[in-house]
């Protein structure tokens, strides 16, 4: 292996989420235990004006010997659509598969060096999912209705459409094809 584990800071973890532009909040322990995740401490990063968010997943340093033996090492990016479906009592659709970086940096490096590379490595993939929950489509039936919601593809037998994360609070559908605005 050529890279070292690393141990970071919560501060300096919650730090670097703030320089991505937003407002940073947290959900610790008795959260994650509630919902089966040991812990893990969740953090949210939520661009304004659209339902979508980025869940930041990690286990911090205080607990980082349990997690390593269990071989999730790693702080994971996901992003998602906050639902207001009444149906939708936990309110988090991830929208892509989960991003895990790997808490580790080159052994050559030293003691703050080894935090800073592990920091900016998260910084660049956590600029990229921010970018992917910013541009997720808003739905407009939620707009008209006053409400913020999302779409978000789904699939019916006679195909696949964009549906409202909303649904079935919101009924709004649009064909695929008809987002494709930016084609020539
Ligand atoms: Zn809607």
């Amino acid at each position: 292996m050529a890279g070292r584990y690393v141990e970071i800071p919560a501060d300096r973890l919650v730090a670097t989420l703030a320089t991505i532009g937003t407002s940073v909040e947290q959900s610790g322990g008795s959260w994650g235990a509630l919902h089966g995740f040991g812990n893990e401490r969740v953090y949210y990063l939520r661009p304004p004006k659209v339902a979508t968010e980025v869940r930041i997943f990690t286990s911090l340093s205080r607990h980082a010997d349990a997690v390593r033996a269990r071989g999730t090492d790693a702080v994971r990016l996901v992003v998602g659509a906050r639902l207001h479906s009444t149906l939708a009592q936990d309110s988090f659709k991830p929208l892509q598969g989960g991003k895990r970086i790997y808490r580790t940096a080159p052994a050559s490096l030293e003691g703050e060096a080894r935090v800073d590379r592990f920091l900016d490595r998260l910084r660049d993939e956590l600029r990229e999912a921010y970018r992917v929950a910013v541009r997720t489509p808003r739905c407009p039936g939620c707009q008209s209705a006053g409400r913020v919601g999302v779409l978000i593809s789904r699939n019916s037998a006679l195909g696949s459409f964009l549906g409202c994360g909303n649904y079935p609070l919101c009924t709004y559908t649009r064909n695929i094809d008809a987002t494709a605005g930016d084609r020539p």
